[in-house]
């Protein structure tokens, strides 16, 4: 039998994972969980409700999160981002969607979360039990602070996003990114190398361990175009890169493509806009 979580019963990650959960074969129950989010709680109330049988999960955040939580209380492997089962066998998505997994799992229990549109949801209506979590010490969210963006538009919802790399040289040379992006009503991304160096805040990083960005142009300047970096852009309808190496590989991944100095070429796309505007 396989217990299914659901973060809310029409959550569309969730009918995925119990898509993924039906596969298995045998029952499948559900559950959801009631109250402010409290990871190891609600894992252990979970473990609690599954009395044994499988675990499935939605791949989202909180899914791979809870699921984490569950197999460290039951001392069991766990696999997150699953694609496929086969018996023990696994497929999984690894490296931010660049990387298929071949993987077997050495349990008798199945703890799994589904990689998210790795399956179709299901739509029929499923009855969910509420789990009521003790949440007595337990680590819980009790608010959320959206991030002061000053008015401007914010990473995850900006339609452009004018993001810069090591390429671009230090804090103060991001001032040219910051004048293109004021122009095109853009969010300013960067790359990890840059939250590392104090540049810029990590709230900024676009990337595997950054924010995951879908605008309709993407705009890396000075990015090599790691596998990290990408699996944050990837998202983006369209990729522009503006590079000094010919070779550099966000050229793999790019739509338009500017070799040269990003020091000449975006201050020039800047003043050819502001021409543009009147400005
Ligand atoms: C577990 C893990 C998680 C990670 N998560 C992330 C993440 O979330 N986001 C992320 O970005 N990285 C992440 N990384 C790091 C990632 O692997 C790369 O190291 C990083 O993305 C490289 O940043 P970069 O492209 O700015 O720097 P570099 O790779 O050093 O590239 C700099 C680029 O700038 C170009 N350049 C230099 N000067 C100029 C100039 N004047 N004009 C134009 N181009 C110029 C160079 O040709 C080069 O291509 C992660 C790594 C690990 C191991």
């Amino acid at each position: 039998m396989t217990l299914v979580f659901l973060e809310s019963a029409d959550d569309e990650l969730s009918r995925q994972a119990l898509t993924l959960a039906r596969s298995l074969g045998g029952e499948v129950r559900a559950v959801t969980v009631e109250g402010p989010y409290a990871p190891a709680a609600w894992a252990a109330a979970i473990v609690e409700a599954a009395d044994g049988d499988d675990i499935v999960g939605p791949g989202s955040d909180r899914g791979n999160e809870v699921l984490a939580h569950a197999a460290a209380q039951l001392d069991l492997p766990f696999a997150a981002n699953v694609a496929e089962v086969r018996g023990d066998e696994l497929t999984r998505i690894r490296w931010g969607g660049t990387l298929l997994e071949e993987a077997r799992l050495h349990a008798d229990r199945k703890l799994l979360t589904a990689a998210p549109f790795a399956f179709v949801a299901s739509v029929d209506s499923t009855q969910a039990q509420v789990l009521a979590p003790n949440l007595d010490g337990a680590v819980a969210v009790v608010d959320h602070v959206a991030p002061d963006t000053g008015g401007k538009v914010s990473l995850a919802d900006a339609k452009v996003v004018v993001s810069g790399g090591r390429g671009v040289g230090s804090a103060e040379g991001f001032a040219i990114l910051e004048e293109l992006a004021a122009l095109l009503d853009a969010a300013v991304g960067c790359s990890r190398v840059v939250t590392s160096a104090g540049w810029r805040p990590h709230s900024d990083q676009v990337g595997q361990t950054g924010t995951k960005v879908s605008p309709d142009l993407y705009i890396a300047c000075g990015i090599s175009g790691a596998t990290q970096h990408i699996a944050g852009c990837k998202g983006a309808k369209a990729l522009l890169a503006i590079n000094a190496d010919r070779e550099a590989t966000i050229f793999a991944h790019a739509d338009y493509a500017v070799i040269g100095d990003l020091h000449e070429i975006v201050p020039a796309v800047t003043a050819e806009l502001r021409k543009a505007k009147g400005q």
